[in-house]
Order: C-alpha cells, then structure tokens, then sequence
C-alpha cells in the first residue's frame, strides 16, 4: 500500500525530509580518600597463624559445567553495565554512513492512509512485527478509516480485526481512547507536538516520534527493541534506558538526519543485527564495531 499523508495541510507539517531521528558524558570518579586508622597501627598485631591448605577435590558435585549466565547489557552487547566501549563520534558518523548506504530506501515499513492510520498502527506494533500489523490494518481501516469511526465503534469489533496482533483487548482500548481524544481534543486530527501526542491514551514517545517523524517531518529518534539493542553493540550510547538513548543519539547526530538514521538502525536491526546471532560476517561496519565477532 502507497503511503500518503493526506490528513494534514501542509502548513501544519514541518518542512523537513520524510525519513530520518544523542550525548555521552564523561565523568571522572573522585578519588576516595583512605582514611588510616592511626592507633590501630600503634597496636601490636597478633602474628596470624597460617591456615592450613585445603585440598579441594574437584568432584561433578562442585565442578558447575554450565558456563556463566549472560546478563542484559551483554546481551545488548556490552561486557557489562557502564562497560560499553563508546566510539568516537566520527566513527559514529562513517558507521550510520555506510548503514545509508546499505539500506538506501529505508523507510517506515507500517502501511498507512492517513496519519491517523499511522499513529494506529504504530500503537498497534507494540510487541509485534509491522508485517502483522499490516495484515490486520487494511480490515481495520477499511470499517474505520478516521478517528470519529474508530472513536464510536464497537470495541469488540475492533478486538475481532486486530487479534493476530496480540494483547488485542488493551490495544483495541487503547486504539478506541486514543480515537475518541483525537476527537475531543484535537477535532480528530493528528497534533504535531510532543507534548500533545504524549498525552493521548497508548502514546509513548516512541510512537509519537515515529508519527512526527514519518508524517510531519519533524526529526526524532525512534528507540524502539532495534535502536535500543544497536546502540549498545556500536558503542554510541552506554546507557540502557531509552530515554536516556535517546538524549545520548541526539547530541551524536545531526538533528536533520535523526528520523532518517532511526530508521536505518531498525532496518540493520531486522535485517543483519539480530539480537540473537548478528551476522557480522555480512555487515559492512563489522571493521568499526566494537561488539564484531568477526
Ligand atoms: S558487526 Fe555484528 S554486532 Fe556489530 S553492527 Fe554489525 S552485525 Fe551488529
């Protein structure tokens, strides 16, 4: 399905490219002062006597064959909390480089009329592929194609043609609420701020960066499982919140290509950088990478 934005004028869009969404801190310890403890070492010490050796047979009983359990942040490819190796940000900058040129026509891969039908979908894809939601979404949209007809529909109707997309009876509330405020507050438009998208029911900053991004061209960055996992493995962010990802990406970055590279991120995130088994051997970063295992 074409994707074309018709809901708003364009005086309401920001004037910026269709696709594209950092700053890392470093601070230094203090050193700890030791205090010594000068009447203790007035005291005479007891000459400790010498423990005798223990001999520990190594016996099926205390051998433990099962190798250490990973943790998340070395499954997000980092050795261990704080531990990623951040690169600097020209190797930043030539890592997204190559990725563009890798995925050229990366986009949103959410099919959509409308940027109400957009911001549905996004609400929709929680916990699931765009493929499915895809799927579900032309039926959807083909009974309640705007908010006003989402907004008065019959809820379980709206279960019924979302179900392959999981959780369908929170998301379906949240799809109608979200609808029905569209309505209330907004005449049942799409609003183009933060803020205003936020505040709407099952509207988190992911999804209304994807909205702001994709429909109204307003730079964000997306930090979705993909961007999250990614940007611990290529060093551009030791932080595991996605907030904090976020602020960490936009001072890395120029804020024109935020959407654009939140995108390509999520497409080397489906497509090569698995979370399970990435193929490094076939990613054109894995001289720069620092989590390569090549
Ligand atoms: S080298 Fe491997 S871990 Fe690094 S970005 Fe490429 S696929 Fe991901």
């Amino acid at each position: 399905m074409k994707k074309t934005i018709a809901a708003k004028p364009k005086s309401q869009a920001k004037p910026k490219s269709k696709t594209s969404t950092a700053k890392p801190a470093v601070k230094s310890k203090a050193d700890k002062k030791i205090a010594a403890d000068a009447s203790s070492k007035k005291q005479t010490k007891p000459v400790a006597k010498p423990a005798a050796k223990k001999t520990i047979v190594k016996t099926s009983a205390n051998v433990s064959k099962k190798p250490p359990a990973k943790s998340k942040a070395e499954n997000l490819g980092k050795k261990s909390k704080g531990a990623v190796t951040l690169v600097p940000k020209a190797v930043a900058q030539e890592m997204m480089d190559r990725l563009c040129k890798r995925y050229p026509d990366a986009d949103c891969e959410l099919d959509f009329g409308s940027t109400f039908q957009l911001l549905t979908s996004v609400i929709l894809s929680a916990q699931t592929t765009d493929v499915q939601v895809n799927k579900c979404t032309p039926g959807l949209f083909k009974k309640f194609p705007t908010a006003k007809a989402l907004a008065e529909a019959n809820i379980e109707d709206v279960k019924d043609l979302i179900k392959p997309t999981g959780y369908y009876n929170a998301k379906a509330a949240n799809i109608q609420k979200c609808a029905q405020a569209l309505v209330e507050k907004f005449g049942g438009e799409v609003p183009e701020t933060l803020e205003e998208l936020t505040q709407l029911p099952g509207v988190g900053r992911k999804t209304a960066n994807v909205v702001l991004g994709v429909a109204f061209g307003v730079p964000g960055w997306t930090v979705d499982t993909h961007v999250q996992r990614l940007s611990g493995r290529l060093g551009l962010s030791n932080n595991t919140e996605p907030h904090k990802i976020e602020i960490d990406l936009q001072n890395l970055y120029p804020e024109k290509d935020w959407t654009k590279y939140s995108i390509t991120l999520i497409w080397h995130g489906r497509r090569l950088c698995y979370a399970r088994n990435p193929n490094c051997a076939e990613c054109p970063i894995n001289d720069l990478c620092p989590s390569a295992q090549v």
